[in-house]
C-alpha cells in the first residue's frame, strides 16, 4: 500500500514511522528544506518530549476533546513514546513536573532518531516539496496535487500539517483547507499558550520585571477557573512566563463563551491573610517613623512598590505608625489580589499551540480517518486538539501519528 504523509513534523514523522512498520511504501512530503524544525525549537531548544506523569494526569492536562483522544493516548502512551525514544539511543530524563527531555538537552537528538528511524524503515523524504492540493473522487482521497501542478496518486494520504503557530517553522495553516476540501468543519483557529496583552501603561512600565514564587488566578465572571504557583514576567505588552502561557489557554476558553476574565496575583501565596498581616505588623514595628510607601521594600520588589501603595490607597507619604488596622487590611488585599488589566491575547504566530482545527466528530478516534473520505487522515496539532506545556502537546502528536499510520482501510 502507499502511503503519503502531509508535513515532516512530529505527528507526520510519527505516522510515516507507523506506517512503514506496517508494511506500507511511505513518502513524505515537507515544505521545508529539512525536517522538524517545530520540534528543534521545543522546550527553549530542548525538546520537552513528553510527560511521564500517570494517564489521569495526561487526561486532565488536555484542554479539549480529550474524549477522542483516548485511543490515541491508549494505543501509544507515553511510555511508548519513552520505550522509543530510548530504543533508537536518546537517553532521557525526568525533570520538575515530570517533563521529560533528551538527556543531552538537545532537541536535534529527537530530531536525528526520527530521521534515522525513517532512513532505517526505508521512508521516502521529499524535502522542500510543498503540497497544494489534496485529490478526491465521490468519496475517497486518491492522491495529492504539489505546487508546480504534478499529480501523485497513493492508497492513503495523512495529513500531520500542524496548527498555524510560528509560520517561520511550516506550519502555517494549510491542513485547514485540505480538510475543508474534503467537506471538513474546522473549529475556528486560535492562539493558546500565548503571552496576555494589557491595556494598563503601568504594567508595560514594569517590563523585564520577573516574579517567582506568585499565584496565579484566573477568574471568569468572578469564578477561579485557574490556579497556579510559578514564574511570571512583565513584558512590553503585557505579562509572559510560565504561569501566563498555562492561564492563556483558559483565557481564550472563557473569552470564548464570552465571559469577563480578571486575572490576578497573590504575590504572598505561602502566608494567609492572618499571617500575612502579623508579618506586615511586624515590618512595620521596625520601621515606625518611615514614610509607607519607604516601608515594603521587605515584602515585594522595588519597582512593583508604586503600584502596590496606589492599590492599596494609603497615601504613599502616611507615617507607618499611623497606619490603621482598615488601612493594613487593604494592604493585605492587595497583596493577595494583585490585579492586572488584561485585554486579549498575542497574534496566534507566537502562540505555542493553535487552539481549534478539524472538528473532531468529523474523525473516526480509533483510526485518525475521515468520516467524509475515505483514505484520508489527520494527526497531530492541524486537530482541534490542544493541551497545557509539559510535554502533553508533543504526546499528542506522537499518539495520533502512531494511530494514523497503523490503521488499516
Ligand atoms: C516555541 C514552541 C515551543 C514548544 N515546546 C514544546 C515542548 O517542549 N513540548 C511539547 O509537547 N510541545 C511543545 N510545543 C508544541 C509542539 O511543538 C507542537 O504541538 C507539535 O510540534 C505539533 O506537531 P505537528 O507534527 O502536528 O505539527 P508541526 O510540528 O507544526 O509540523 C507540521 C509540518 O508540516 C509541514 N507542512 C505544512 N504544510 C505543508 C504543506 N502544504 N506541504 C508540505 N509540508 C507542509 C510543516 O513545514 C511542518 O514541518 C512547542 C511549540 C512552540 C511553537
Amino acid at each position: 500500500m502507499d502511503v503519503f504523509v502531509i508535513g515532516g513534523g512530529a505527528a507526520g514523522m510519527m505516522a510515516a514511522i507507523e506506517a512503514a512498520v506496517s508494511g506500507c511504501k511511505v513518502t513524505v512530503f515537507e515544505k521545508n528544506e529539512k525536517l522538524g524544525k517545530k520540534i528543534y525549537i521545543t522546550g527553549k531548544g530542548r525538546c520537552n518530549v513528553t510527560n511521564a506523569s500517570d494517564m489521569e494526569t495526561i487526561f486532565a492536562n488536555i484542554n479539549r476533546n480529550s474524549k477522542f483522544l483516548y485511543s490515541a493516548l491508549y494505543s501509544y502512551d507515553n511510555n511508548a513514546v519513552m520505550d522509543f525514544f530510548e530504543g533508537e539511543g536518546v537517553r532521557l530524563k525526568v525533570e520538575r513536573g515530570n517533563r521529560v527531555f533528551p538527556e543531552s538537552d538537545h532537541s536535534s537528538d529527537i530530531i536525528r532518531a526520527l530521521e534515522r528511524k525513517l532512513k532505517s524503515l526505508g521512508v521516502e523524504i521529499r524535502l522542500n516539496t510543498c503540497v497544494e492540493r489534496l485529490i478526491f473522487t465521490d468519496d475517497a482521497c486518491i492522491g495529492l496535487e504539489l505546487k508546480g501542478g504534478k499529480k501523485l496518486l497513493a492508497d492513503k494520504v495523512i495529513v500531520a500539517t500542524g496548527g498555524a503557530s510560528y509560520p517561520a517553522t511550516g506550519s502555517t495553516g494549510d491542513g485547514y483547507e485540505f480538510a475543508k476540501s474534503a467537506g471538513h468543519s474546522i473549529v475556528t483557529p486560535e492562539p493558546s499558550l500565548i503571552p496576555l496583552v494589557s491595556p494598563a501603561q503601568w504594567v508595560r512600565d514594569l517590563q523585564g520585571l520577573s516574579l517567582k514564587n506568585v499565584e496565579l488566578t484566573l477568574l471568569s465572571d468572578n469564578r477561579p477557573v485557574y490556579s497556579e504557583l510559578g514564574e511570571m514576567l512583565f513584558t512590553h505588552f503585557g505579562i509572559s512566563g510560565p504561569l501566563v502561557l498555562s492561564a492563556s489557554a483558559l483565557y481564550s476558553t472563557e473569552k470564548g463563551k464570552k465571559k469577563t476574565v480578571t486575572l490576578e496575583l497573590d504575590l504572598k501565596p505561602g502566608l494567609d491573610e492572618d499571617m500575612l498581616d502579623k508579618r506586615v505588623l511586624r515590618d512595620f514595628d521596625e520601621q515606625k517613623n518611615r514614610q509607607f510607601s519607604n516601608s515594603l521594600e521587605g515584602l515585594v520588589p522595588k519597582r512593583l512598590i508604586p503600584v502596590l501603595v496606589e492599590k492599596s490607597g494609603i497615601p504613599a507619604e502616611t507615617k507607618v505608625n499611623s497606619v490603621s488596622k482598615e488601612q493594613r487590611k487593604a494592604l493585605v488585599n492587595a497583596l493577595k489580589h494583585f490585579e492586572i488589566p488584561i485585554s486579549g491575547m498575542r497574534p496566534i504566530e507566537e502562540a505555542i499551540i493553535t487552539k481549534g482545527g478539524v472538528k473532531v466528530g468529523e474523525i473516526n478516534p480509533s483510526t485518525m480517518e475521515s468520516k467524509k473520505k475515505k483514505n484520508l487522515y489527520f494527526a497531530g496539532e492541524v486537530l482541534d486538539i490542544d493541551a497545557m506545556t509539559g510535554g502533553f502537546n508533543l504526546q499528542l502528536a506522537w499518539s495520533t501519528g502512531y494511530l494514523a499510520g497503523r490503521s488499516e482501510d
